[in-house]
């Protein structure tokens, strides 16, 4: 008899933890309160860049640069897969990261050597399209990106393949004080029965487990993004203070994005449309009258040092915890889900 598990959340952890578990032979149901892969209220998977690295690692705790590490390297193995039993491209790109100054630059090639990431210092010019700057900028050609959208799209085909059971637009209510979990009640009264549960349900996880979990630190951190299409493309992705351009095949190119502290609001606002623009455009000149092509947002699960939360429960036994995964949950999915599928296991 195949365990039961069910998990609460259809996001980019969610749906990798349920492959991770149809693998290894569960039989699967994600509970989502809207759709999957797709973006209705603020859920972060669709809306992120897709960059695979921790911006500038050399600032993070070393779990937080594991994890992602671990996650960005798992991604060739599961795009393979996906295409392979779906048809359908997640867009996996090895276009590099072009670190301009200013940055701590010892600290950035201390931590690649340690770390094998091959780099070089290269100077104003390498990437052509770029206004002129001074000093030195750190090229990381082994640096990927993958495309949200796509690949939400992908993992959503390969559950339904695999008969994982997608339950949407079914939102399940916070729960309450209990010691043996055996069923989850729906905000329309339905008992949903498993013998394991898995929360992945990204910035809404604190206000799901609240009454059973009151140290569990989560709360949305928005991200804006804008969307433009150049004439002529970056061919790397471009990092500099805070701010990023991610060059998509087809010649769209990405711009931003925003840490806002600003509750549970997934809107867009003019101000930060503004702020982004003038960003990119005094990084890419080229941009600085093209029209802005789509503008959006999404709620990060933020958390002190962006450190996700993965394991068990401490009093509830049949419930696991996959979330938090704040700036780099895009990277660090495949990574989180073997890590729960493993200690479920
Ligand atoms: C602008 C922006 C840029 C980003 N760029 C990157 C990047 O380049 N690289 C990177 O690694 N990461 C990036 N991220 C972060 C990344 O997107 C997130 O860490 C990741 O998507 C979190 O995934 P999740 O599955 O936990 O959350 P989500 O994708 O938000 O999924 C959670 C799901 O749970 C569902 N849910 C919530 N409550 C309930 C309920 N009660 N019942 C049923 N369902 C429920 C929600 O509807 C939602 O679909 C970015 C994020 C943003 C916003």
């Amino acid at each position: 008899m195949k365990y039961k598990v069910l998990i609460v959340g259809g996001g980019i952890v969610g749906c990798t933890t349920a492959m991770a578990l149809v693998k290894r032979g569960y039989a699967v149901t994600i509970v989502e309160r809207n759709q999957i892969a797709s973006q209705t209220s603020g859920e972060s998977s669709w809306a992120g860049a897709g960059i695979l690295f921790p911006l500038l690692p050399w600032m993070y705790l070393h779990e937080v640069n594991q994890l992602t590490m671990r996650g960005a390297e798992l991604y060739e193995e599961t795009c393979a897969t996906l295409f392979k039993e779906t048809g359908l491209d997640a867009e996996l790109i090895q276009s590099g990261m072009l670190l301009l100054p200013p940055f701590d630059e010892v600290a950035a090639q201390n931590w690649c050597k340690q770390n094998q990431l091959p780099f070089q210092q290269v100077r104003s010019g390498f990437e052509p399209s770029l206004a002129n700057y001074d000093g030195n900028a750190l090229w990381l050609p082994t640096v990927s990106q993958v495309r949200p959208p796509r690949l939400m799209q992908a993992l959503r085909a390969w559950l339904e393949k695999n008969n994982v059971t997608l339950l949407e637009r079914t939102e399940l209510k916070p729960l309450q004080e209990t010691q043996n979990l055996s069923s989850w009640e729906t905000q329309t009264g339905e008992h949903l029965k498993a013998d394991i549960f898995i929360v992945t349900s990204g910035a809404w996880s604190f206000e799901l487990l609240k009454e059973t979990a009151s140290q569990l630190n989560i709360k949305p951190m928005r991200g804006q993004i804008l969307l433009y299409k150049p004439a002529k493309n970056l061919e790397h992705m471009v990092y500099k203070e805070g701010f990023y351009m991610v060059p998509r095949r087809d010649g769209y190119l990405l711009a931003g994005s925003t840490l806002e502290d600003v509750g549970f609001d997934p809107t867009t606002t003019e101000i930060i449309r503004d702020q982004l623009r003038a960003k990119a455009a005094a990084i890419m000149p080229a941009l600085k009258d093209l029209p802005i092509i789509k503008h959006w947002s999404g709620l990060r699960p933020g958390t002190p040092d962006n450190l996700p939360t993965i394991g068990a429960h401490p009093n509830i036994k049949n419930l696991y915890l996959n979330t938090g995964h704040f700036r780099y949950g895009l990277t660090m999915a495949p990574a989180s889900a073997e890590l729960v599928a493993n200690l479920i296991v």
